[in-house]
């Protein structure tokens, strides 16, 4: 006794930690993240506001003003209930505690973002996931197939999804939302990039439609600031969740400040969206696989993933391996949109690899 080993639940023992590679001197294309620095006189202003801020004292707790900070930048009502998470991540792990009784389900379609199910074990939820198809298209009938059979207490649906980066059809998404019994979770965190694709005005018209959203792709993931908003019932509950003090006073008024510049980071998510298109018809000159994007990456199919990912290492670029983490993703790399130059250097390595390959 007395070891971890001896307390710590199997599930858990049988886990790895998130692993976060080492990036220095790499150009970081590995993790969704908006390339784009503030501008300075943002930059110096943040500064400013920052160094004003009472850090010897917790922050207050309902956090209005940073609320109405986000609902403004997110359009979302201004009445409406919103929680907010240490990042999206923790949003997620609330809402799986929320719901987390003795046999209850989570349900999420595969591949999608890793958290969902992680969260679920996490709270001891039992898990199921529901196959895409290859092409990563939504399986309608299966989804229904399962909300029937398993009566999910929370079903996680990301629009855009993670890794794939398309949208499912808004009405599927709706009709789940109809046939399902329990909570139904619309993670929007690619919202930015999707040409406005949102269930945002669906929030309030159905009793278990709960919208979740983030910063982070916008320009401010290292703020750590995300977001649940939907019906009033299920963000009183979720409340009583929330640590009381989860988004610290530096967070706070960061958001506060460059949310009131966000035309800033929106422009800097219309550059993202138009250099996803330049990056994807670069790729198909280059005859890459590549699947439709709504998100600020791009999933490609190669011949030998891990050794893509390697090579691109080795010429200074760090991209995400998908190999291995569900078999629809056998040899898929993900590929997040950087700048106009950071994108030309990802092209011409991998212009390089495709024609080592085909001579090998
Ligand atoms: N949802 C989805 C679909 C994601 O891909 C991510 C991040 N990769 C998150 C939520 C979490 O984002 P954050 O914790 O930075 O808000």
């Amino acid at each position: 006794m007395k070891r971890a080993a001896d307390w710590v639940r199997a599930e858990i023992l049988a886990s790895r930690a998130y692993v976060v590679p080492p990036s220095d001197g790499l150009v970081k294309l590995d993790a969704m993240e908006n390339p784009y620095r503030l501008p300075p006189e943002l930059a110096a202003e943040l500064g400013e506001r920052l160094s004003r801020v009472a850090i010897n004292r917790y922050p207050e707790p309902s956090n209005a003003r940073l609320k109405e900070a986000l609902r403004a930048a997110m359009g979302l009502a201004a009445g409406l209930e919103i929680v907010l998470g240490n990042g999206s991540d923790e949003v997620i792990q609330l809402l799986s505690l929320l719901v987390a009784r003795p046999g209850a389900v989570a349900l999420a379609v595969e591949p999608s973002f890793v958290m969902y199910k992680v969260c679920a074990m996490l709270a001891g939820l039992r898990y199921v996931g529901v196959s895409l198809r290859p092409d990563f298209t939504l399986d309608e009938d299966a989804l229904a197939t399962a909300i029937e059979r398993h009566r999910p207490a929370i079903t996680w649906l990301a629009y855009p999804n993670n890794p794939t980066g398309n949208l499912f059809p808004r009405e599927a998404i709706l009709r789940a939302v109809a046939a399902s019994p329990g909570l139904v979770v619309v993670d929007e965190a690619y919202f930015p990039f999707s040409g406005g694709a949102t269930l945002r005005d669906e929030i309030g018209r159905h009793p278990n439609l709960v919208l979740v959203r983030t910063v982070s792709k916008l320009g401010l993931a290292g703020l750590r600031l995300g977001l649940a908003a939907g019906p009033a019932d299920w963000m009183g509950e979720l409340e009583k969740v929330r640590p009381p003090y989860n988004v610290n006073v530096l967070t706070a008024a960061a958001g506060e400040v460059v949310l009131a510049h966000r035309a800033v980071l929106e422009r800097q998510a219309a550059l993202i969206v138009a250099e996803r298109a330049r990056l994807e018809s670069g790729l198909d000159r280059l005859g890459i696989v590549r699947f439709p994007s709504a998100a600020n990456f791009v999933l490609v199919r190669m011949a030998d993933a891990p050794r893509a990912q390697e090579a691109l290492k080795g010429r200074g670029i760090l991209v995400k391996s998908l190999h291995g983490s569900h078999p629809l993703l056998a040899n898929c790399l993900r590929l997040t949109v950087g700048t106009a130059d950071e994108n030309a250097k990802l092209l011409e390595a991998v212009a390089l690899l495709a024609r080592t390959h085909a001579q090998g």
